[in-house]
């Protein structure tokens, strides 16, 4: 098996002025490359050492194959997350309706996601996710390491390593949190949270 780098679900400007398309570049292009390139070092390391080719460190290679392929996940999942730049962007249906049951209001989500996102310590993701019966929770991870919950999955995540943001907001994690929920597509979150 071999993980592969799609193309962006659209062009390299269509976030900005949220997100510019020199960010959108190197994001795509070198970090998510990089990090499709790592997983598939290390699953050719580990079938390599099955084959007798080569000594590996087992617990240093499962290591980077899991921060390289949680890197490849996480980061297709946010491109698909967010779409152009809207005003009131807001979801509806069954994104609102599984909101308010977990979390008692669209804006009370938003407020703690947010504040979740800005207090990721140095390099991280904020995340939704959802288990089989819609209900929602939201956990912090640091780098690209799943601080997992049992049975459920991710539907949502924003990026706060400073690559993400950093061109555009200079330190101001904040200021692009803001403006980042203008690019959540909610049509996406409202199929991952249906599947
Ligand atoms: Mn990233």
């Amino acid at each position: 098996m071999k993980y592969e780098l799609a193309p962006l679900p659209y062009a390299y400007d269509a976030l900005a002025p949220v997100i510019s398309e020199e960010i959108m570049k190197l994001h795509h292009d070198k970090h998510h490359a990089a990090y499709v390139n790592g997983a598939n070092a290390a699953l050719e390391k580990l079938e390599k050492a099955r084959n007798g080719e080569v000594e590996i460190d087992i617990k240093a290679v499962l290591r980077d194959l899991s921060f390289n392929v949680n890197g490849h996940v996480l980061h297709q999942m946010f491109w698909e997350n967010m779409r152009a730049p809207q005003e009131n962007n807001v979801p509806t249906g069954a994104v609102k309706e599984a909101l308010e049951k977990s979390f008692g209001s669209v804006e009370s989500f938003q407020k703690q996601f947010g504040a979740a996102a800005k207090a990721v310590e140095g390099s991280g993701w904020a995340l939704l996710v959802a288990d089989t019966d819609k209900n929602l929770m939201m956990i912090q991870i640091e780098k690209q390491n799943f601080m997992h919950v049992a049975g459920f999955t991710p539907i949502l995540g924003i990026d706060v390593w400073e690559h993400a943001y950093y061109l555009d907001y200079k330190n101001d994690r904040g200021a692009y949190v803001d403006a980042w929920w203008k690019l959540v597509n909610w049509d996406d979150i409202e199929r991952r949270l249906a599947s």
